[in-house]
């Protein structure tokens, strides 16, 4: 007679978007193999960082940008804000990202609304500045900037205040906005 075989479920590197689960029918043996396989590869996937902030992008003046965009402070680059990006509806290959003064987006979509700038510098240099957003062929992205400036506690808390994405990229030199163009999507970042 024909030996049973197993139904297994395994769920694999738990995360909080990519949880993955494979239903197998394998021999004891191989299923070991495959579990010691799957535990060297989580093993050595890096931990992402814990956000500790996010905002969700609603569109702005008949765009389609939608997402939201969460931030960290990973141990392994202290002094480092951690910016991910999960957005869709991009129409430019880059666009302008911008923390701003304003606490609320009615403000922040203004034309002539400030960037966040606590420090009083010329544009290119506001801690508010952050790079432009990089859209895939989809007119998505999905991936992380950097701020060295800008923090989620203390004077560049970025905490309360509104971010843009703008209609064309940030050149860091025009003032006193990088000639990025009106708000295309806004939100407030709320702690988490
Ligand atoms: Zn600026």
């Amino acid at each position: 007679m024909r030996k049973n075989r197993r139904v297994v479920s395994i769920s694999l590197c738990v995360e909080s978007r990519s949880f993955m689960k494979l239903t197998l029918r394998h021999s004891s043996l191989s299923l070991s193999i495959l579990a010691c396989m799957l535990f060297v590869a989580c093993a050595s996937e890096p931990k992402r960082p814990i956000p500790l902030a996010a905002v969700s992008m609603d569109a702005v003046d008949g765009s389609s940008i939608r997402g939201q965009i969460s931030f960290s402070e990973p141990k392994e680059t202290k002094g480092v804000l951690r910016v991910m990006v999960d957005v869709t509806g991009l129409t430019q290959r880059e666009q302008g990202l911008h923390v701003m003064e304003a606490d609320n987006c009615r403000a922040a979509v203004l034309p002539g609304a400030r960037h966040f700038n606590p420090d009083g510098k010329l544009h290119g240099q506001h801690a508010g500045d952050l790079p432009n957003v990089q859209s895939d062929i989809y007119g998505t992205m999905r991936g992380p900037l950097l701020s060295r400036i800008l923090t989620v506690s203390g004077k560049y808390s970025i905490v309360g205040h509104a971010i843009v994405i703008t209609a064309l990229p940030d050149d860091f030199s025009s003032q006193p906005e990088g000639s990025s163009g009106p708000v295309v999507a806004c939100g407030v970042i709320l702690p988490l």
